[in-house]
């Protein structure tokens, strides 16, 4: 059995769902259980209508349902015209912007949203693509079943970024989907929902999609997991930023965890922790260009110095100055117990003899927490800076390679730099808008350098 999860791109209109049809077909030896995204643009579209509603401009929230409404149409039309089950798709996605349209209503009265109302609209998307594309493949002859995925995601309530019940996803899992895949039929069901325990719509966070795939992966020890997007795999950079960016072959499973967690959008930063577990090799694939290798994630790829860059926008650099207590016992803890405190989480740290240097989103909630930090030493705030990783396996071992990094970045300014203790990223905190330009360098340097 494998994972076949498809991005918003991949089922973004009726001919990328027709696309999809094709490579789900060409699987059914392997037993795929299909995770599939809203359509491209429709979650945004869905947080911006929560948005409207809440603010209380509920005739433009409407206008937008009905837009959304009408794409949704569009593609039953398209893809079911001939299908007998082509009214009750159109009359069962109709029902859900049907709520989504009462819930705007309610929204406008409040006046505000709670994060429960936030995330039962960003999950329509996905409750809409599942049933729809269902429907697709049985209409194209693959016998597929939609499996609503909050019945099998069971998560906390945390609300927004719901944390995964790993052991009741798998009892869901195989009681839900396994005996469906054992029936010779293919389950399709939405990424990125879930369900809190007693039965409330949840989501995993932004990009949650992929990872709704490896926990059901995991859940099923599937033998892979396919990400299906709009590149031909990881690639050694942003494409929209370094267009030269080449695809990688082979990446080893923590440098496509650090990759995805400093800012490699291809992949959500949970994906790889349930597949590492079981060893199940996680690809990315084009499903514009089904033919092309994709990227393999395992255990044994190749170490390299450096395997790719990627850049985290958006961040603040937070540097705490003592001259006395730094190195005194308890300094660091107390520093560390305030971002606990302030539920503000850290991404790089550097230290000084005098002073600890940490990074953290631009959106973390800082005023409090810089006031508590005030108290223990001084305090300053960088904003508009960005994390570079240069991420290799090899990259601690391999001078030439630092060399390199550091001379790419030329005059451009350091604001800090730090080597992971597992030493396979090289991380440089640079001004935001040196980004895109040290990127290139970078990359060129790394990357497209002539050999010597
Ligand atoms: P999907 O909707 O299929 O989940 P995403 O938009 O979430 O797709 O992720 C794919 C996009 O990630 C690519 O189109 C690309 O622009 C971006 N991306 C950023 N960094 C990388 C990288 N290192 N390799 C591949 N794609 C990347
Ligand atoms: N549709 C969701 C999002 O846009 C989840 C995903 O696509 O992975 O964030
Ligand atoms: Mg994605």
């Amino acid at each position: 059995m494998i994972i076949s999860k498809f991005g918003g791109t991949s089922v973004a209109d009726a001919a990328a769902i027709e696309r999809t049809t094709g490579i789900v077909r060409g699987r059914l030896a392997r037993r795929p259980v299909v995770v599939v995204s809203a359509l491209a643009g429709v979650t945004n579209a869905l947080l911006g209508i929560a948005r409207q509603a809440s603010e209380g401009n509920f005739i433009s929230a409407v206008s937008s349902v009905q837009a959304l409404r009408e794409r949704h149409l569009v593609e039953v039309e398209a893809l079911l015209a001939t299908s007998d089950e082509h009214n009750e798709i159109g009359a069962e996605v109709s029902v859900i912007f049907d709520e989504l349209a009462s819930l705007c209503e309610a929204l406008s009265v409040l006046g505000f949203i709670t994060p429960r109302s936030l995330d039962a609209i960003a999950g329509m998307g996905e409750r809409a693509s599942s049933m729809l594309i269902a429907a697709a493949f049985r209409a194209r002859g693959i016998d597929a079943v939609h499996v609503d995925a909050r019945k099998v995601m069971i998560t906390d309530a945390n609300f927004g970024r719901a944390e995964p019940q790993a052991d009741a996803i798998a009892i869901a899992a195989r009681r839900l989907v396994a005996p469906l895949v054992h029936d010779g039929k293919v389950p399709v069901m939405g990424g990125y929902i879930g369900s809190s325990m007693d039965g409330i719509t949840t989501t995993l966070g932004r990009g949650g999609s992929d990872y709704s795939a490896s926990l059901v992966g995991a859940a099923l020890q599937a033998e892979s997991i396919e990400i299906w997007t709009d590149v031909d795999g990881m690639l050694t950079a942003d494409p929209r930023i370094v267009p030269t960016a080449r695809p990688i072959e082979q990446i080893r499973f923590d440098e496509a965890s650090e990759l995805a967690s400093f800012g490699a959008k291809v992949l959500h930063p949970a994906t790889i922790a349930p597949a590492v577990r079981l060893g199940i090799p996680v690809w990315i694939y084009n499903s514009r260009n089904p033919g092309a290798h994709g990227t393999r994630i395992t255990f044994d790829a190749p170490r390299r110095a450096v395997t790719a860059i990627a850049a985290k926008r958006e961040t603040t650099i937070l540097r705490v100055a003592t001259g006395k207590m730094l190195f005194q016992h308890g300094f660091l803890r107390r520093v560390f117990e305030l971002f606990d405190e302030h539920a503000v989480s850290v991404d790089v740290v550097a230290t000084s003899e005098v002073s600890v240097s940490v990074t953290v989103d631009d959106s973390a909630p800082l005023d409090v927490l810089v006031g508590a930090l005030r108290q223990i030493g001084d305090v300053s705030v960088e904003r508009r800076r960005a994390i570079v990783s240069v991420v290799g396996s090899g990259i601690a071992d391999d001078a030439d390679a630092m060399g390199t990094v550091l001379r790419a970045l030329g005059h451009r300014r350091i604001n800090m730099l730090s080597l992971s203790a597992s030493a396979i990223n090289l991380t440089i905190l640079l001004d935001d808008a040196d980004v895109p330009d040290a990127m290139r360098a970078l990359h060129a340097a790394l990357f497209e350098a002539p050999a010597a």
